[in-house]
């Protein structure tokens, strides 16, 4: 509208074109808040914030199969040259392991097998070469077996372990750990190969996880979260349960309470810390007790307090001075008796209900107050029940490590590769929670699963 034609506007109509232009203004300033939303104002996890928007792939043309290319040569394992080989064994038979007779040298080719191992702290190659034998009673070759033992494969169980930590603590991708291994140690090494060494690592784990999980049911306070997870182009969802002193991940192809039934049971006996994502409102019904997250609960008070409506505003400030005033209690709790510090929790309580309670009829400030006519109770059982925090800070720690390495590594293709990774990060937010050496645990899971003997336990101690 130009200059001459407002002039031309009745004193009625420019407050109409004035009240118009602010309503647009102010649905701008929510657009604009909206866009910042971020961990520190909603209830956005903070994890998030270090997660981009996936860009779309354009596709082009037929996508290619995992593997080997038609057309292509097989990929062979290429022998470690002999300057590279550490110690050489050589191994013949002296009788014959079927009648006992003597044996004569063959001119048969000889078998050789190479096997890098970690020993101590350096990559050895060791060399073996089995000669074959003829026996002349027998009419047969006869080569002679690897001494009991004595692990088989290209990769012995240490050096196993370190292409696993490789893979899982480090989020190396198969073709990072195939280049570091060429240049580094000048160990060449098949990125096929490399997978099955990840794959078997991930059986060997497989009952240390089944313990972890098996003991989720009875733990008296758990935190979870969960986050989203890739495999073979198709949507999952990676769940944390995290405990004082263990935490399990499990991959599932829901994010519903569903997940939360068959892993917890039907009614949860402990405390359940989490966001106040549905599938945990849902969850809880009459019989489980949850702790809902107090920093989210701070966070979406905040983003209140961030809106251009002002009515909104003061109310956000105002339940945010109370939260502000109960964790200032808190803070403090050790320069306090028991008893006193429960009376002035719950007077600080009390007086943060109220003001929650006492919502303008603004949507989004109902909206909060709804939360504390349902389920007031359940963002204050830090307060009463030992061991249960006020935040879900636990479980987003160790989810962290997932959401980066979805990152880097594309997610998973197939079961077995699920399997893997719900094992290799249970193991390795196991062992940091209890202050063990993830390394050493999966080197005793690899020993343990090529000998037939009992693998290490991640159950708390
Ligand atoms: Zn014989």
């Amino acid at each position: 509208m130009g200059k001459d034609e407002l002039k031309q506007l009745s004193k009625n109509d420019l407050v109409r074109l004035v009240l118009s232009m602010q309503e647009r203004l102010e649905a701008l300033e929510r657009k604009v808040a909206r866009g910042r939303k971020d961990s520190s104002t909603s209830s956005k996890p903070p994890s998030s914030d270090i997660v981009k928007p996936p860009k779309a792939r354009p596709t082009k043309g037929k996508k290619r199969k995992i593997g080997g290319q038609p057309g292509h040569e097989r990929h062979e394992q290429t022998p470690i040259p002999p300057e590279d080989v550490d110690s050489h064994h050589e191994y013949s038979l002296v009788v014959c392991p079927c009648c006992n007779g003597s044996l004569r040298g063959s001119r048969r080719e000889p078998r050789m097998r190479q096997q890098v191992d970690l020993v101590g702290r350096s990559v050895r190659v060791v060399e073996r070469v089995f000669f074959a034998s003829w026996c002349a009673h027998c009419r047969s070759h006869y080569y002679p077996e690897l001494p009991s033992g004595l692990a088989s494969g290209y990769f012995a169980p240490r050096m196993k372990a370190l292409v696993a930590y490789f893979k899982g603590a480090c989020h190396m991708t198969y073709s990072t750990i195939q280049k570091f291994l060429a240049d580094v140690y000048r160990i060449p090494v098949s990125t096929g190969h490399l997978t099955n060494v990840v794959l078997d690592v991930g059986v060997a784990l497989g009952v240390p996880y089944e313990e972890l999980l098996a003991v989720l049911p009875d733990a008296p306070v758990l935190n979870v979260d969960e986050t989203g997870h890739k495999d073979s182009g198709k949507k999952y969802w990676t769940w944390c349960f995290r405990a004082p002193d263990y935490a399990v991940f499990k991959i599932h192809p829901s994010r519903g309470a569903c997940v939360l039934k068959e892993v917890l049971g039907e009614a949860f006996g402990g405390v359940l810390g989490a966001d106040y994502y549905s599938a945990y409102r849902s969850y809880m019904g009459d019989d489980v007790l949850v702790q809902f997250c107090m920093a989210h609960l701070i966070r979406d008070v905040r983003y209140l307090t961030t809106l251009p409506d002002k009515v909104t505003k003061n109310y956000g400030r105002r339940v945010l001075e109370a939260l502000k005033a109960l964790f200032k209690i808190h803070h403090r709790r050790e320069k306090m008796s028991p008893a006193h510090f429960l009376v002035r929790m719950e007077k600080a309580k009390e007086h943060l209900i109220k003001k929650a309670l006492g919502a303008p009829p603004r949507k989004e400030a109902q909206n909060l107050a709804k939360r504390f006519k349902d389920h007031a109770a359940s963002y204050f059982r830090f307060i009463t029940m030992p061991g249960v925090e006020p935040t879900n800070n636990a479980a987003e720690q160790v989810i962290r490590h997932v959401v980066i390495d979805r990152r880097i590594t594309q997610g998973t293709r197939g079961a077995n590769g699920r399997r893997w990774s719900e094992r290799i990060w249970t193991t390795m937010a196991t062992c940091a929670a209890q202050g063990r050496s993830a390394f050493q645990l999966i080197c005793q899971a690899i020993e343990a699963h090529v000998h037939g003997a009992a693998p290490p336990s991640l159950l708390p101690a």
